[in-house]
């Protein structure tokens, strides 16, 4: 249930109110304002006790009844302007939800320091406002690199202060979240834990932006209740994927569920972004769905970049390489502006720090396309 209070209601009458409805215990109140409304969201189990005590209350103007199972994720509670904008990294950062949109690139999993630093350094050229990279990776098979781990965080860590890009990784394990919050700038919850609750609990608790990405089977609304999850651990910075679904189709990895975006538009506040190479599983396929994705909504894209897909060493065929990337962004320009949103670009303040003098080495060995010139030839997968 939701109490709209009176626009001349005083502090103490809200005060009032919210604590008879979480007097009983199982429920608790969230408020937000509409500009001249207090309006309290009553959060728990015990929404009709509530209802029953709340509606007699001084200074309560209305009540009305939650109109989806999300709460805090749903439009009903909504930040005055309607959409929840998230900052990605400190100082300048990044953002998304707003009037631009938000290119996330990089490496599936992040393989070695000078790799990392290429890509890095050919995203950032090509216009990328933010760092992907894997240390921990869900993999299907126990056999499979599973990532580099805290060697691969450090080194996004130092890739963020060469190029002032803030970086995105996953986390597995609840264990693991404090770990990866102090390296990275946002929490990736890959499809295969989106409905790990006790991560969810845990990422919920942190201050850093957490990437919710739709679970493989996952429908619309249990994506929105996995957002929930993190929303009502206290972290309002969640920011959704959709990076296609299972379906019977084999000529794709999976099948990029497009309407799913103007839906979730229709149904969160929350930025609604796109993983295009997970979804078509082909590097071929991850232009023509990236610009789908913009001409349908989507606040931004998440996209896996390697310096030399084919010697990846993990998913290499849906990777862009950087002159792919470098061109991909070129092609987006239109229909972003076609959607009415700006490409964000690389940070415009640089390097974080003073650069370390083997970054700058780095550098000044990169070619025209970010490549390395002296890299070694792409070996066989
Ligand atoms: C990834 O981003 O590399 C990844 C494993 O994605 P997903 O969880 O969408 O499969
Ligand atoms: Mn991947």
């Amino acid at each position: 249930m939701i109490i709209v209070m009176r626009s001349g209601a005083t502090a103490a009458q809200l005060d009032g109110v919210r604590e008879q409805v979480e007097g009983g215990g199982g429920t608790r109140t969230y408020v937000v304002r509409d500009g001249v409304r207090a309006i309290i969201g009553c959060l728990g189990d015990a929404d009709a006790l509530a209802e029953h005590r709340a509606g007699t209350l001084p200074g309560v103007e209305s009540l009305t009844p939650w109109r989806t199972p999300y709460r805090l994720a749903g439009r009903q509670l909504a930040p005055p302007g309607g959409r929840t904008v998230v900052r990605i990294g400190d100082g300048p950062g990044a953002s998304v939800g707003g009037p631009t949109l938000l290119v996330i690139a990089g490496p599936c999993s992040v393989e070695g320091r000078d790799m990392l630093l290429e890509t890095a350094c050919g995203v950032g050229r090509a216009g990328a406002a933010a760092l992907r990279g894997g240390a921990f990776k869900p993999r299907t098979s126990p056999y499979a690199f599973q990532g580099l781990g805290l060697d691969a965080l450090r080194w996004l860590a130092e890739a963020r202060r060469a190029t002032g890009l803030p970086v995105v990784t996953e986390v597995l394990d609840p264990r693991q979240v404090e770990l990866v919050a102090e390296h990275a700038d946002v929490l990736q919850v890959g499809a295969r834990s989106m409905q790990n609750f006790p991560l969810l609990a845990e990422v919920g608790r942190v201050r850093r932006p957490v990437l919710l990405k739709r679970g493989m089977s996952a429908t619309v609304t249990e994506l929105l209740l996995a957002a929930e999850y993190v929303l009502a651990r206290g972290n309002p910075d969640v920011i959704l994927c959709e990076r296609g679904i299972r379906t019977f189709e084999p000529a794709t990895r999976n099948t990029l569920d497009i309407a799913a975006i103007p839906v979730l538009r229709g149904e969160t506040h929350l930025p609604v972004i796109v993983d295009p190479s997970h979804a078509g599983g082909r590097a071929d396929l991850v232009a023509p769905l990236a610009y789908a994705a913009i001409a349908a909504g989507a606040d931004g894209l998440i996209v896996e970049v390697h310096p030399r897909p084919a010697s990846a060493r993990s998913d290499g065929d849906q990777s862009l390489s950087l002159a792919g990337f470098a061109e991909l962004m070129r092609g987006l320009a239109p229909f972003a502006a076609a959607a009415g949103r700006a490409l964000a670009g690389p940070p415009a303040h640089g390097p974080l720090t003073n650069e370390p003098p083997e970054v700058r080495a780095l550098k000044g060995r990169l070619g025209r396309w970010g490549v390395l010139k002296d890299a070694p030839a792409a070996e066989a997968v």
